[in-house]
């Protein structure tokens, strides 16, 4: 299913991280049906997104793992040659691992943290630099649950997480003056890769629904109006929220 938001971003120049598959494939789905002009970036094929928005000309891949600051410049540069500006950026791309805190591993800590939030924030910096003197822009980052409660067995994404929420905060505060929004949307527990694990345990599957005001687990569809709200002109004077959208699990 897709989200409608009219032409809400039309002509918009939007970058998604995380573009090839789950909540970034739907984010850059609907935000080109809003209008947007969308570079997708991923570290992987971006074929399925590229062929689901089915504009060509409006669409841009862009291979970059940012599990490394590397890319950063790059993708900046690669979508000012293609579009010339950069309206949005949706830093979505983000992964978990699971263990018992007692077990963590270094490496464990650091991948994580690596892409969830210091890539997260050295391309909002350098996405930054181009809009600041535009004197416009919107920056929507994808936090989590785990932006406001702790979790089991998943310590560097628990505090990942809760870093994009206080980032997003501390963003908004230097450069609202400046007319870049930044804030960030919450997902509750939506079907995609990322959660599959979850997905198919019969026991925490039904505890999870069980708990879930709104009795189901979320499709990717379901997130994609709050991105669209936010990365649009009606969130004009909206910022530093991290805004759940979770079927109302936090209100529990
Ligand atoms: P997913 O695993 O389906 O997709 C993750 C995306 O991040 C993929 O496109 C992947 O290629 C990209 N990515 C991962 N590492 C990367 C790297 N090194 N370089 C470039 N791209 C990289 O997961 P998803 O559920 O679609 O998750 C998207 C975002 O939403 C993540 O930040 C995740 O933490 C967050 N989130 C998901 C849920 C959920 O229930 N699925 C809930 C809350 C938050």
């Amino acid at each position: 299913m897709t989200a409608t938001f009219g032409s809400a971003l039309e002509g918009k120049v939007a970058i998604v991280t995380g573009a090839n598959t789950g909540l970034g494939q739907a984010f850059a789905r609907d935000m080109a049906a809003a209008g947007a002009l969308v570079a997708c970036v991923g570290r992987s094929s971006m074929d399925e997104t590229l062929a689901a928005i089915d504009a060509p000309d409006r669409t841009l891949a862009i291979e970059a793992d940012l599990s490394s600051l590397e890319p950063i410049d790059r993708i900046v540069s690669e979508v000012l040659a293609w579009a010339g500006r950069i309206d949005i950026l949706v830093n979505n791309a983000g992964i978990i691992r699971r263990a018992d805190a007692l077990d963590f591993t270094e490496t464990d800590w650091d991948d994580v943290m690596q892409v969830n939030l210091k890539s997260l924030f050295f391309l909002s910096q350098a996405v930054a630099r181009v809009m600041v003197p535009e004197g416009r822009g919107k920056i929507v980052n994808i936090a989590s649950l785990l932006s406001f409660q702790g979790g089991i067995r998943i310590p560097s994404y628990t505090a990942s997480k809760s870093g994009v929420a206080g980032l997003t905060r501390l963003l908004a505060c230097e450069w609202a003056s400046k007319g870049i929004n930044v804030n960030a949307v919450a997902p509750g527990y939506v079907r995609t890769n990322n959660t599959k694990a979850l997905q198919e345990d019969p026991e925490r599957n039904r505890a999870i629904v069980e708990r879930i005001p709104a009795g189901r687990w979320a499709e990717a569809s379901d997130i994609s109006g709050a991105v669209l709200f936010l990365a649009s002109s009606a969130a004009d004077y909206v910022h530093g929220i991290t805004l759940p959208v979770d079927g109302g699990w936090l209100a529990r």
